[in-house]
């Protein structure tokens, strides 16, 4: 019987393999502190850092289960690892729930808006679209960006730069294009389907004018039907992509 506790031994290469993912996830920690990234870099650096801060633990505990079980795992590196990798995944996805909106929260330099025709505008769709007021941020950045997170709560970030460069118009295109991307994904059924697809929690936000799938063209419709017009929208994204040629050169 005591034989199959051999499982709780760590020998070197569990530890090695334990020592290697926490340094990787103090690694994407460091790198998403010190340089400046896109939304979608940042977001794929924090899924990573919680995917190597959950292995070591999951490892430990399977490690442990093996041996209670007698299974042979525990005297197995790679049979350990295709045992704990899944678990992983699993709990890294219902962490970064949490943790991805989280981020945005604390970390990015940004005020809740105090521009009432913003709030008032959004207020006046969202009760129309049926949806709970989102929470509006300005985020502290030339460049001009705009995104969202349906998590529990509804969130809108609009960058300074967007608001100096759109005029009035294209910045309600912009705005009702996000309250598309929020009603989507508060259907429950919609939210459950992109967790199965990208089985990541990035799926939570949605960027304007960046991805031209499935879900931009319905959070595009929704802004259309509503101005009448793909005019607005159009200008927009065309100003977007001019400010983007022009700084990449
Ligand atoms: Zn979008």
């Amino acid at each position: 019987m005591i034989g199959c506790f051999a499982g709780f031994v760590i020998d070197s290469d569990k530890l090695l393999l334990m020592g290697g993912s926490v340094s990787l996830a103090v690694i994407t920690l460091l790198i998403l502190k010190s340089l400046r990234l896109s939304t979608k870099s940042k977001l794929a650096l924090i899924y990573a850092h919680l995917v190597f801060l959950f292995f070591p633990f999951v490892v430990l505990t399977t490690n442990a289960a093996c041996g209670v079980a007698c299974m042979p795992c525990g005297n197995n590196v790679a049979s350990l690892v295709a045992l704990a990798l899944p678990t992983t995944f699993l709990a890294s996805t219902v962490a970064g729930f949490f943790v991805i909106p989280g981020f945005y929260m604390f970390f990015s330099r940004k005020a809740e808006t105090g521009n009432t025709r913003i709030m008032r505008f959004i207020r006046y769709h969202s009760r129309r679209m049926k949806l709970k007021m989102s929470k509006v941020y300005i985020l502290d950045s030339a460049n001009p960006i705009a995104f969202s997170f349906k998590s529990f709560k509804s969130m809108i970030f609009i960058s300074a730069g967007l608001m100096d460069l759109l005029g009035k118009k294209e910045l309600e295109a912009v705005i009702l294009h996000e309250l598309g991307h929020i009603k989507r994904k508060a259907s429950v059924l919609t939210m459950s389907f992109s967790l199965l697809r990208f089985f990541s929690p990035l799926s939570l936000i949605s960027r304007f004018h960046h991805d031209s799938d499935t879900e931009e063209i319905h959070a595009d419709r929704a802004a259309i039907r509503i101005q009448k017009t793909d005019k607005y929208l159009k200008s927009a994204k065309r100003k977007m992509d001019a400010f983007e040629k022009e700084s990449a050169t």
